[in-house]
């Protein structure tokens, strides 16, 4: 039978233990036995679980108390020297300090920074190199759980993040500096590493390479040939499985084939077509391991699809040389579905479409039984049972909506543009609502007191009645209303008050979209999401926002901006369906938000917002692959927003990235206003919109709403002064970075209060 194994395991654990465990050590309510019993309970649990699957061999360290790049990063000394007076003490204290920061008597250090994980939601913490970094074999946690998986009678398969990867995820801190070139130090490290899990046992070592599958430049293609080579001479007799994932390998297929080691893992879930190829292309002594179940998504495996790729590869690779295993690390899933009871939360016709991590190791192990004859005889049932819910997905009248389909097929070029060009707008929006020059405004959310966080799960529980709930929501609304008022804003907004989050609260009232009760996964350290699920063609039965901005529009006489997640922000942090492409998706979310714009419109909400944070981080991995996604994603986001008269302004929003490499796609978007994200990179972003010649009105972030600190007004002013020198002073909006639901009251209203003062200043200068 064919080596079954996994990449990686989810390590929160079924109900978060983890979360709990390092948050109530963080507060210092457990001690550092508590912490790591709580690790040493989940990797026994993780481990366990997936013997009992039946799996051949099971993924050691890829369990961590934050993130699997910081391990490596302390797994070869590279510990920047702000943090080296924790050194000698607890491992743990190291780890959480550059992860977190650390502020305990003279010392105060800020954290590494923190970045995503390729193009998941998962981010990690980047490595920081010097020119003198000099790497040592400093944490020998791989080791130490190797041994313990051991200990334990598991086949453990150590796994560490490549060399090479390693040295692409970290950042250079001195600016001559090329961090390939401490390749050569680097690697004695790893050989060091690697010869002392030989010495431990180890049979396999993984080594995870997912830049095999990106754009390589032809150094880091020198690098991979180097590095491999001098592990394989290191240690001859240990075998190497390099990893590859989240993409294909395309025209680094050669390069991959040619390193000197045992087996090679490919992402065929990404990558399905890489398989031919490569087959063609193996040297005979390499194994190849087939990630045939999908790391990233939640849908079921469709058996009949995977055995015919085991199949292709059987009838050209020798059984002994073929592995089977899920497209990445499972930690981009949610633990066990098997958690997933309350069948008003996820309906049993849809939870028998999907397979969450748990699932998906019995799937692995079930198509390599299933590839044998004795197997195919003895998994019938399972197969039929396979084929019967890929069936009822196919067919599912909740999947396949007929109105969705037929109003997507009339939707014309027409549909994605405005009526007028913005010239033509711009004067009938300043003709209808007299906007002072530097109008003010904020992002939408205020500050989400706990009182406020607490009436969602007191009406959940029925502790208060929707009569109840809302009458307080109203309050909240009122009370904000008359503050934005009384701080002189000049567009105001509702608040958000009745949202948990901005994608969840369309989410819950969309049809096509469902939810589960346990489906967490590792955002960063001990924070979860759990996104939805996008199932089916997506439809919105009635109304979902215009009751709340109607009501704080009647508050005041001054506009209220209207409050939309965007198209491409709900695909992005949701699982998405996988039986038709992104941009189909894409389209129908974006037709279901035209027409809660439409009925905005049509409520007299004469300004409309529509959020799209994430447009930069849907980008595909593969620069070749970035125009056809900037086109359906900017296409999508106007057929959102393009159904509205020229004297309805429309806004969008970002944040969280750099935007100097999309400028051109956002400009696309033809939004009235963009609100952006600047003040932390001191407007730097703004000479790149000047030097774009961005046409439409801009508001450039002037304060960082992630820190409780108020900004002064002379700072702000300065702020706006440099924006005010690149852009035309007509098109500048004055607001805050983002929402401000993080923050608390005071710092919340003094910091406006200054940015008010400024726009009225700016008014006098301009
Ligand atoms: N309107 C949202 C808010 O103010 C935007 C959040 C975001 O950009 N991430 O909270
Ligand atoms: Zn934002």
């Amino acid at each position: 039978m064919m080596t079954t194994h996994l990449l990686g395991y989810p390590r929160l654990g079924a109900r978060r233990e983890m979360k709990r465990a390092c948050e109530q050590y963080w507060a210092g309510k457990a001690s550092l036995e508590d912490l790591r019993e709580a690790g040493r309970a989940q990797r026994h649990y993780n481990w366990s679980v997936q013997q009992q699957v039946g799996l051949d061999w099971l993924p050691v360290n890829d369990f961590s108390f934050y993130d699997q790049v910081l391990d490596t990063s302390l797994m070869v000394g590279a510990v920047p020297e702000r943090f080296h007076f924790l050194r000698e003490g607890a491992p743990e204290e190291l780890l959480f300090a550059m992860a977190r920061g650390y502020q305990q008597g003279d010392h105060d250090v800020i954290a590494l920074e923190m970045t995503k994980w390729f193009d998941t939601n998962y981010h990690y913490l980047v490595p920081e190199f010097t020119a003198d970094e000099s790497f040592s074999f400093f944490s020998t946690k791989v080791v130490d759980e190797f041994r313990e998986a051991q200990a334990l009678g598991h086949a453990a398969k150590p796994v560490l993040v490549g060399p090479v990867s390693y040295l692409l995820l970290g950042k250079a801190k001195d600016s001559e500096l090329d961090r390939l070139s401490l390749l050569e130090r680097l690697l004695p490290v790893y050989a060091v590493a690697l010869q002392a899990l030989q010495d431990a046992g180890a049979e396999w070592v993984q080594l995870d390479e997912p830049f095999l599958a990106m754009d390589l430049c032809p150094a880091a293609t020198a690098a991979y040939s180097y590095a491999y080579r001098a592990l394989r001479r290191a240690v001859p007799e240990l075998k190497l499985l390099v990893a590859t994932y989240f993409g294909d390998l395309r025209e680094n297929q050669s390069l991959a084939l040619s390193l000197p080691v045992d087996a090679l893992h490919l992402d065929l879930v990404r990558g399905p077509e890489q398989l031919a190829s490569v087959l063609a292309e193996r040297p005979e002594a390499l194994t190849l391991s087939l990630g045939l179940v999908d790391g990233r998504n939640v849908w079921k495996n469709d058996f009949a699809a995977s055995r015919r790729s085991i199949e292709l590869a059987q009838a050209q690779c020798p059984a002994d040389k073929l592995w089977l295993s899920a497209s990445c690390s499972l930690l981009h899933v949610p633990f066990d579905l098997e958690q997933e009871t309350q069948e008003d939360v996820l309906t049993p016709e849809i939870k028998n479409w999907l397979a969450f991590a748990k699932q998906k190791a019995e799937e692995v192990v079930l198509l390599a039984r299933l590839a044998t004859d004795e197997g195919k005889a003895t998994y019938r049932a399972a197969l039929d049972a396979n084929q019967q819910a890929m069936d009822s997905r196919r067919q599912s009248p909740l999947v396949h909506r007929p109105t969705v389909q037929q109003r997507l097929r009339q939707v014309t070029p027409d549909d994605t543009r405005r009526q007028s060009a913005f010239p033509v707008r711009q004067a009938a929006q300043h003709a209808r609502f007299h906007l002072p020059y530097f109008p003010t405004t904020t992002i939408g959310s205020f500050p989400q007191t706990p009182d406020v966080r607490r009436l969602r799960a007191q009406l959940r529980r029925g502790d208060l009645t929707l009569q109840q709930y809302e009458a307080t929501l109203e309050e909240k609304t009122r009370d904000v209303i008359h503050r934005q008022e009384a701080l002189g804003l000049d567009v105001l907004v509702h608040g958000e008050y009745e949202r948990n989050d901005m994608v969840e609260y369309f989410g819950e009232q969309l049809d096509g979209i469902t939810f589960t009760e346990h489906g967490w996964v590792q955002s960063y350290g001990s924070r979860g999401v759990k996104p939805p699920i996008i199932f089916g063609d997506v439809e919105r039965p009635q109304p979902m926002t215009v009751r709340w901005a109607d009501f704080a529009q009647q508050q005041t006489d001054k506009p209220v901006k209207g409050m939309l997640t965007g198209p491409i922000t709900i695909l992005q942090w949701s699982f998405v369906r996988n039986d038709q492409p992104r941009r189909d998706t894409a389209r129908q979310i974006a037709l279901a938000i035209r027409e809660e714009v439409v009925d905005l419109e049509r409520a007299h909400i004469g300004i409309i917002q529509i959020d799209e944070p994430a447009l930069r981080e849907g980008l595909p991995l593969r620069r070749a692959d970035w125009p056809a996604y900037l086109d359906w994603s900017t296409e999508a986001f106007r057929l959102a927003a393009s159904g509205v008269r020229d004297d309805t302004q429309i806004h969008t929003h970002m944040c969280y990235s750099e935007f100097n490499d999309i400028l051109d796609a956002i400009a696309a978007l033809d939004a009235d206003v963009i609100t952006v994200e600047t003040s932390r990179s001191q407007m730097e972003l703004l000479e790149a919109f000047a030097a774009f010649a961005y046409p439409n009105e801009i508001g450039p972030g002037v304060y960082d709403i992630h820190s409780p600190r108020v900004p002064t007004a002379e700072e702000m002013q300065a702020l706006m002064e440099k924006a005010a020198r690149v852009i035309p002073a007509r098109n500048l909006w004055v607001n805050p970075d983002c929402g401000l639901k993080t923050r608390g009251w005071p710092e919340t209203e003094a910091a406006l209060r200054n940015m008010v003062l400024v726009a009225r200043q700016l008014r006098e200068e301009y």
